[in-house]
């Protein structure tokens, strides 16, 4: 049996949002069902690069310290650039606080901040 291999929605499972360096996964349940409601909305395959990541790959990957990812509130999604402006108004419905579109790179990061 392959760790963290469990479904927590209908498109999306743990091993999608573990850290690449340690294989700890960490995922808050509202961005779960955030990113599912969102799949939904957008109709295609919602295509995760980062999910939860450890300090030290944080680090690693230039993130920002106190990063949403830290905290598994955080997930980067691959979005073509030019695709963006509708997912992120898509994003913005669905209550996403932290949104950030990166064009030349392709993905759109998402997160949720706590209330
Ligand atoms: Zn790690
Ligand atoms: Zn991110």
């Amino acid at each position: 049996m392959r760790i963290n291999d469990f479904r927590l929605s209908e498109h999306f499972n743990l091993r999608e949002f573990q850290c690449p360096c340690c294989h700890t996964a960490r995922v808050h349940p509202r961005l779960v069902r955030m990113l599912e409601s969102l799949r939904e909305e957008w109709g295609d395959p919602l295509f995760l690069t980062s999910g939860y990541r450890c300090v030290s790959h944080n680090r690693e990957v230039g993130g920002v310290e106190g990063s949403l990812h830290i905290l598994g509130q955080a997930a980067d999604v691959v979005v073509y650039g030019p695709k963006q402006p509708r997912f992120v108004q898509l994003a913005r419905q669905e209550g996403f606080t932290s949104i950030l579109p990166d064009y030349e790179r392709n993905y759109v990061h998402l997160g949720i901040r706590n209330e």
